[in-house]
């Protein structure tokens, strides 16, 4: 019996250094990454199919409309989206995945997934926010304005998120990441079936050995 992976949900401020944090979870462990769908432009260095699949507001609506996203979301005036195929088959597959996304796609898939993890990574101060967002220099000033419009917004939303990482220390917080998703593999929940067949063996052995 394959045991099915965990679902994990990153979310958290833009420039919270969320895809760094998940760079080095992938380098380190055997977790799969979801690639999402926008119609955002690409940003200089991004490649389609790795960073995201970049795809036109037509299409988009397409996929919304034929349901291969698990969810989707509007986010500063683009889309953005999980295709679902992947990560059903990699779930199945008893692999963990990780989807880095924002809050609203994060509260779509607690509703289809109960039992996914949700975490929401925050820099130490919101001054380290604003640095960090600025000196990654692909934002207009105007874009950081919007982004951080956004950023008030999702903090209503963190309480509904399972678990706060913050991102003062990398390794640090990549270590915390990695070990909530290791601990939900013992779980009770996720193990019924092996706690089912350790019944059955045990009465059946009583039965073998003392009656
Ligand atoms: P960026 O434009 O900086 O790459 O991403 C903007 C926001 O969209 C980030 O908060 C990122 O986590 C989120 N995002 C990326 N992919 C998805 C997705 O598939 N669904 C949702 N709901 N949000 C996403």
């Amino acid at each position: 019996m394959i045991k099915k992976g965990v679902l994990t949900v990153i979310s958290g401020f833009s420039g919270a250094g969320k895809g760094t944090l998940v760079k080095k979870l992938l380098a380190d462990h055997e977790i799969f990454l979801s690639i999402s769908c926008t119609t955002r432009a690409p940003r200089v260095g991004e490649v389609d199919g790795k960073d995201y699949y970049f795809v036109s507001r037509d299409e988009f609506e397409r996929m919304i409309h034929e349901k291969e996203l698990i969810e989707y979301a509007e986010y500063a005036g683009n889309y953005y989206g999980t295709p679902k195929k992947a990560i059903e088959d990699s779930l199945s597959e008893g692999k963990d995945v990780i989807l880095e996304i924002e809050v609203q796609g994060g509260m779509q898939v607690k509703k289809l997934f109960p039992d996914a993890v949700l975490m929401f990574v925050v820099p130490p101060t919101a001054n380290d926010l604003y640095d960090r967002l600025k000196n990654r220099g692909t934002e207009s000033d105007e874009q950081i304005g919007i982004r951080f419009e956004q950023t008030v917004r999702e903090t209503h939303f963190i309480k509904d998120y399972d678990y706060l990482i913050i991102n003062d220390d990398l390794d640090k917080a990549a270590g915390q990441i990695v070990g909530i998703i290791n601990s939900q593999h013992n779980l009770t929940d996720r193990q019924s079936e092996i706690i089912d067949d350790l019944a059955k063996d045990l009465v059946d052995l009583v039965k073998e050995k003392f009656s």
